[in-house]
């Protein structure tokens, strides 16, 4: 009898594009294989965002385009899991009984036996629970990069901000040993990985479980030491946590790069306390100044909400003043999205949508200018690359393919000169100069300056991708790629 095929669709933040990783591993070790081409998989797991309004129905709308095909197909399987299905539950086989299983957040691992458990009782399974089982780190993962990995610091979060659905869903903050994370970490390196990025609903605070404050500064510090690892990146800190210790940190590490993903959500100190962000807009900007300050060429990028309830013209014009004073790389912008359970969804004065998407207007107008005016001071700089897959095609027209600078910006250069050692691969490693500067991306257009073949590169050319066993990481092994079985929906928090 063939394997069952298993195809995962994310949807949501990198906390959940890791999880995916982890119900791959877990599938693969129980035997499924990743579905290939456009058949019909067996399985199909949907792994659920609910940060926003319309990710309810992006979700339900989604689920009546896989019925006729799990109606017509009895031993095909459909999985809900994720943030939605933590907060849905048993609605979700209420309005779409042809789904097969329900996990939530906090069981991830458990996903094969309820599956198998479902066919063998012919009936659907529904498991969610209140708080955190096994930490996913321990689960198997199918890496989705030969040349980057995420690694869990923690998992849930401690603060309220009133707006944000995800501590309930995620619950308390739990942190990982240090030791564990670094152990992953190696075991990445000793695979080929160059890059890894630390993820944490608010990383700053780790450490707060074991009593140790400046936890996380250490960790990074930490990372440094680790042979081969060229870059480390971490995603998301708290504005309200973030001390000099992990500025020093970062400035003092050398593979630690200069980026920071710093979450604004207002420049009124008025709405920032009606949001619990429990930081005002001079601290933040008090933060990026102590980051430029030993770190010159960093690139800040950010956060930012419009139209939360009660924003008057005043207010918008605040996040506005913040904006020009910030010069953020890019921010991710969003609409104010009502959440039921949030405490912000009571309150008084929700903006008119009008008035919601002149402002967002506005806002993406000005980010835009100031992300350009960054981005042409960068014209003429020497840049390393890490060249990805991906972005790293090879652009038909122009011939250039891409890779992410140090500071996290997107970079399009062409692959050419005396230094390109037989053929440049995503997972290489290439330097060359800026010649062009856009809001989103830059353009380095001269030959390269040097290019390095690494071995994330012979994964990449081999077609291999890690799969990390969980803490207490057995032997490696690599499994082929296969474009059907992960697909993500992406959005920042
Ligand atoms: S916005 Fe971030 S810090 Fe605030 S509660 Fe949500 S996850 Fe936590």
């Amino acid at each position: 009898m063939s394997a069952r095929t298993y195809q995962i669709r994310t949807f949501g933040c990198q906390m959940n594009v890791h999880d995916s990783e982890r119900l791959a591993g877990s599938l693969e070790e129980s035997g499924y294989v990743p579905a290939e081409g456009d058949g019909t998989p067996d399985l199909i797991v949907f792994n659920t965002c609910a940060v926003r309004e319309n990710a309810d129905n992006k979700l339900y709308g989604t689920l009546g385009q896989v019925r006729p095909d799990r109606l017509a197909n009895p031993d095909m399987q459909v999985a809900v899991g994720g943030c939605l299905a933590q907060k849905d539950r048993g609605e979700i086989l209420a309005r779409a009984p042809w789904v097969d299983v329900v996990f939530g957040t906090h069981n991830l691992g458990s996903l094969p036996t309820l599956l198998e458990r479902a066919r063998h009782n012919a009936e659907a399974q529904i498991e969610i629970l209140e708080s955190l089982e096994t930490f996913p780190s321990t689960l198997p993962a199918r890496r989705e990069s030969a040349y980057a990995g995420w690694v869990s610091i923690s998992v849930g979060c401690n603060n309220t901000c009133t707006f944000c659905i995800v501590p309930s869903l995620r619950g308390k903050e739990r942190d990982r040993r240090p030791g564990e994370v670094l152990a992953e970490v190696e075991a990445l390196v000793a695979e080929g990985v160059l890059e890894v990025t630390l993820l944490g609903q608010n990383v700053n605070s780790y450490g707060a479980e074991f009593g140790d404050k400046l936890a996380f500064g250490k960790l990074l510090r930490a990372c440094g030491a680790v042979d081969g690892l060229e870059r480390v990146r971490f995603t998301s800190p708290h504005p309200a946590a973030f001390s000099d210790d992990v500025i020093e940190a970062m400035a003092e590490t050398p593979n630690v790069c200069h980026q920071l993903h710093m979450p604004l959500q207002s420049g009124s100190d008025r709405l920032l306390k009606e949001m619990r962000r429990s930081y005002r807009s001079a601290r933040y900007l008090s933060i990026l100044d102590r980051v430029r300050e030993v770190m010159p060429d960093a690139a800040i990028t950010t956060d930012i909400i419009v139209g939360f309830p009660g924003e008057t013209e005043a207010d918008f014009q605040a996040t506005l003043d913040v904006v020009r004073q910030a010069r953020f790389a890019n921010a991710f912008t969003f609409q104010y999205s009502k959440r039921a359970g949030t405490p912000a969804a009571e309150l008084d004065g929700q903006v008119p949508k009008a008035v919601v998407q002149e402002r967002y207007e506005r806002l993406i107008e000005l980010q835009e200018e100031m992300a350009w005016r960054e981005s042409k001071n960068l014209v003429g700089r020497k840049v390393e690359l890490l060249v990805a897959t991906g972005e790293g095609r090879k652009d038909a027209a122009t011939h250039r393919m891409s890779g992410r600078a140090r500071d996290g910006r997107l970079v399009h250069f062409a692959p050419a000169g005396a230094a390109v050692d037989r053929s440049v691969r995503p997972g290489d490693v290439v330097e060359t100069v800026v010649t062009y500067g856009a809001p989103h991306h830059l353009v380095a257009d001269g030959v390269l300056l040097s290019h390095r073949r690494t071995k994330a590169g012979d994964n990449v050319e081999a077609g291999l991708r890690p799969k990390t066993n969980g803490v207490g990481l057995g032997l490696p092994s690599f499994g082929a790629p296969s474009p059907g079985s992960v697909t993500t929906e992406g959005c920042a928090l």
